[in-house]
């Protein structure tokens, strides 16, 4: 079986480190290892428009954005498929069928749908769009046939979502669609990377991201008022690093080659942290530390983004031939689709054969 690849982001802001964590440097390392036969990557624009319905203008002006970040980040056009969900109508048509096979109460149980309810402030007033896209993204998912989806922890229910779909598919019309795996990150502080003000979730919605496309100056500022221990109020002072995000963030960047370059009184993370639970290191140096780990592997993405800057036209082309080859996966899946739901009446002279001789008997 093809190994192939579908996953996203919604155009609402630029990336921020937690997607760079939890999904996009895995996909660029997942493209490189040329272990994948198809590798899909969607701007979900229609997803977005379920909560931003009325900010359109966002949406738009984001999309560009986010190619910025994918081709900044390392995501070659040339083994991935970067394309844009709203040109690709078919996704849109299988969602209508997959409908059928969900229940209302099913979607209302689905833990991310509710807390992003809670978090957008819309208990009495939930776009049917934004209820049903766990739906939305199983089209998406099973659209491409993709084996692997590469995302954050927040993701998984959408997951299990799309899982159930396709067995339900598979058993009522017959074997159809495939069911996909989910890929998590492997290191624990990536899997939902909190925000800067030490909120569960880093994310555009919240304003506390750190953006791969911030400048040098604009993540040192965020780093340096970021939320640390509040009980650990002098240097000598014992602290806890537990929720304590400018370690949270440590666990997810941090390698031992880094103390030899930034911070040489220690071998490794386990030592600077030993170290603030004892009392003795103050917030500003590790913050400082961390600063300097960050500003590493944000230089060469904040370099290439300038150079993909300079030629935008190119980078819509890239989308567009994107979107067009993307096209012609989904649409071979929307027509297998509606061969196994026999609704394909034009196409099935079986059907037409059958139908005229029930009439020239009678
Ligand atoms: P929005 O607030 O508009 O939903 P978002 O910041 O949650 O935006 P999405 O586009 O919904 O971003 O998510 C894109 C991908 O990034 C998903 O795979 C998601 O799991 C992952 N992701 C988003 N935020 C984080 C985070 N803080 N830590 C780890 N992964 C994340
Ligand atoms: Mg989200």
């Amino acid at each position: 079986m093809s190994k192939i690849i579908l996953t996203g982001d919604r155009p609402t802001g630029k990336l921020h480190i937690g997607h760079y964590v939890g999904s996009l440097k895995r996909r660029v390392e997942l493209q490189n290892s040329g272990e994948f036969d198809k590798i899909y990557i969607m701007i979900a624009d229609a997803q977005a428009l379920t909560d931003n319905a009325d900010c359109p203008e966002k949406v738009r002006q984001n999309v560009i954005e986010v190619a910025l970040d994918y081709l900044s980040c390392g995501l070659d056009p040339q083994m991935s498929t970067l394309f844009i969900q709203s040109q690709i109508s078919e996704l849109t048509e299988l969602s209508f069928y997959y409908m059928n096979l969900v229940t209302v109460s099913r979607l209302q149980r689905n833990p991310t749908v509710k807390s992003e309810i809670q978090m957008r402030n819309f208990e009495a007033s939930i776009p049917v769009g934004f209820f049903t896209y766990p739906i939305s993204q199983a089209a998406d998912i099973t659209a491409f046939k993709a084996t692997t989806v590469p995302v954050g922890e927040d993701q998984l229910p959408m997951i299990e979502q799309t899982k159930e779909i396709v067995r339900k598919f598979n058993q009522v019309y017959g074997d159809t669609l495939t069911e996909p795996e989910v890929l998590l990150p492997s290191n624990a502080a990536c899997l939902r990377l909190p925000g800067t003000d030490g909120k569960a979730k880093m994310s555009k919605s919240l304003g506390n991201c750190i953006y791969l496309s911030d400048t040098e100056k604009d993540v040192k500022q965020k780093v340096m008022g970021m939320f640390t221990d509040p009980n650990h109020i002098r240097i000598e002072d014992p602290g806890s690093i537990e929720g304590n995000t400018v370690f949270t963030y440590l666990d997810a960047f941090c390698k031992d080659e880094h103390f030899g370059l930034y911070l040489p009184d220690y071998q490794n993370l386990d030592e600077l942290k030993a170290h603030y639970q004892r009392g003795g290191l103050g917030d500003m140096k590790v913050k400082k530390f961390l600063n300097a780990v960050l500003q590493e592997e944000l230089q060469p993405i904040r370099e290439r983004r300038k150079e993909f800057e300079k030629d935008i036209p190119y980078v819509y082309e890239i989308l567009r031939k994107g979107t067009e080859k993307a096209r012609e996966a989904a649409s071979k899946t929307l027509a297998d689709v509606k061969e196994a739901m026999k609704i394909n009446y034009f196409d099935d002279a079986e059907l037409i054969k059958e139908q005229a001789e029930k009439y020239a008997n009678q």
